[in-house]
C-alpha cells in the first residue's frame, strides 16, 4: 500500500469556490506543534515502506516556513521531498516574504523543479473564483519571480464555464511571462463548496470553445477532448446501459493508496484535508505504536471510496437512469459517479 499524510501547517489566502480541502483563512500550526507531530509519526513513516509527507493547505501562510522546511528536510528527508509535483500555490504570502529567496533555496534542496499556479479565467473571473481581488495579479508576479530563480512554471489553467470569457487574452499573458499552461478538469467531491461551483462546471460545449482557442496557441488538446467526450453524466448512462463498463472492476481498480492527514490543531484522520472519514486521535494523546497499529489496518482510500462505501455502488445504475443526464465534465469516472449519488441524496461517508 501507498501511504500519503499531509500535515496542514497552515489556512490560505484564497478561499476557492473549487477548494476540495476546505481553504480559506486559519491559524497556522506553531513550529513547535509542528515538531511535536514529525516526533509522532516518524516511526509509522519508518515502518511503512511506501509513504510521503506532504504539507497543505498554503504553505507560505505559515510564517515558519522556512524552519518547517528545513526541519523536515533533516527529520524526515527520506518521506519528504518535492521531486515528484510541483509546489502549488497562489504566490501571495511567498511574495509578501523578506526570506522568499531563502525558502525557494530550501525548496530547491529537497527536490523542487517547479512551482503550479491555479488560473480560473480573465482578471474578474479568477478573482472572483479565488476570492480575493489581487489573486490574478499575484499569479503573474510569483510567477516571473519563480522563473527568476530557475525554476519551472506550470499554469494549472482550471477548465470551467469562468475560463471561457477572454480566455485568448490570458493565454497571451501567459506567453508573456513565461511557463507552461495545462489544462485541468476539476474533481467533485460531496462537500457544500463543490456542490456550488457545479454552476460553473464546464460542459463538453464549453470545453470544445476552451480547446479552440488553446489549439490556436499551439497548447494539443487532443487528450482533453478525448477525456471531456468519455467523463460526462450522458457518456457514463451509455455505457452502464450498453453494458461495457463494469463499476465494480472500474472502481476496484484504483491505486492502493492511503491519505491521512494531521490537522492544525493535532488531530490524526483518515481522508484528505478537507474530506476526513475516520478521527483516528490527537497525536497529543497517541502513543507511537497506537497510531502504526491503527494505520495499518485502515483499506485504502483512493478515489470513489474516498467519499462513498462500496455498498453504493449498485445503486448508480438505477439512480443515472431516474434523471436526464446532463454533459458535464468530470475529471474521472469516480468524480462522475460521486456528483451522480450525492445529487441522489445517497449518504457519503464525510464526517
Ligand atoms: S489555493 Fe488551493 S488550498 Fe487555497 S483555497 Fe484555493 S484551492 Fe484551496
Amino acid at each position: 500500500m501507498k501511504y500519503t499524510i499531509e500535515i496542514t501547517i497552515a489556512g490560505c489566502s484564497t478561499n476557492c469556490a473549487h477548494c476540495y480541502v476546505d481553504g480559506g483563512y486559519a491559524k497556522p500550526m506553531s513550529f513547535e506543534d509542528y515538531k511535536r507531530c514529525v516526533e509522532k509519526i516518524k516511526p509509522l513513516l519508518d515502518t511503512l515502506d511506501n509513504c510521503a509527507v506532504t504539507l497543505g493547505n498554503e504553505i507560505f501562510c505559515n510564517p515558519d516556513i522556512f524552519k518547517i522546511l528545513e526541519y523536515s528536510k533533516n527529520q524526515i528527508g527520506k518521506h519528504f521531498s518535492y521531486e515528484s509535483y510541483y509546489v502549488p500555490t497562489t504566490g501571495i504570502a511567498l511574495l509578501s516574504k523578506s526570506n522568499k529567496k531563502d525558502i525557494i533555496d530550501m525548496l530547491k534542496s529537497v527536490g523542487a523543479k517547479g512551482f503550479m499556479l491555479a488560473l480560473h479565467g480573465n482578471e474578474a473571473n479568477h478573482n472572483l473564483i479565488v476570492d480575493n481581488r489581487n489573486g490574478y495579479k499575484k499569479i503573474f508576479e510569483t510567477a516571473d519571480f519563480v522563473l527568476q530563480e530557475n525554476l519551472d512554471v506550470l499554469y494549472n489553467v482550471i477548465v470551467s464555464k469562468k475560463l471561457i470569457p477572454d480566455f485568448d487574452l490570458t493565454l497571451k499573458e501567459i506567453e508573456a511571462v513565461g511557463g507552461k499552461p495545462r489544462l485541468t478538469v476539476p474533481i467533485f467531491v460531496p462537500t457544500k463548496r463543490m456542490r456550488k461551483y457545479q454552476a460553473v462546471r464546464a460542459d463538453i460545449k464549453d470545453c470544445y470553445m476552451i480547446a479552440e482557442t488553446s489549439s490556436q496557441h499551439g497548447i494539443d488538446t487532443a487528450s482533453l477532448l478525448n477525456h471531456c467526450k468519455l467523463h460526462t453524466e450522458k457518456a457514463l448512462a451509455e455505457i452502464i446501459e450498453n453494458g461495457t463498463f463494469n463499476l465494480k472492476e472500474e472502481l476496484i481498480s484504483s491505486p492502493e493508496w492511503m491519505f491521512l492527514n494531521v490537522t492544525k490543531n493535532l488531530n490524526l484522520y483518515c481522508g484528505n484535508a478537507g474530506a476526513h472519514t475516520l478521527y483516528i486521535g490527537n497525536l497529543n494523546n497517541l502513543k507511537c505504536d497506537e497510531i502504526i497499529d491503527t494505520v495499518k489496518k485502515l483499506p485504502s482510500n483512493y478515489d470513489y471510496t474516498a467519499y462513498f462505501s462500496m455498498n453504493n455502488l449498485n445503486k448508480v445504475g438505477s439512480l443515472i437512469k431516474s434523471f436526464t443526464p446532463d454533459e458535464m465534465v468530470y475529471s474521472s469516472y469516480s468524480d462522475c459517479i460521486c456528483n451522480i449519488l450525492d445529487k441522489s441524496k445517497v449518504k457519503n461517508i464525510l464526517i
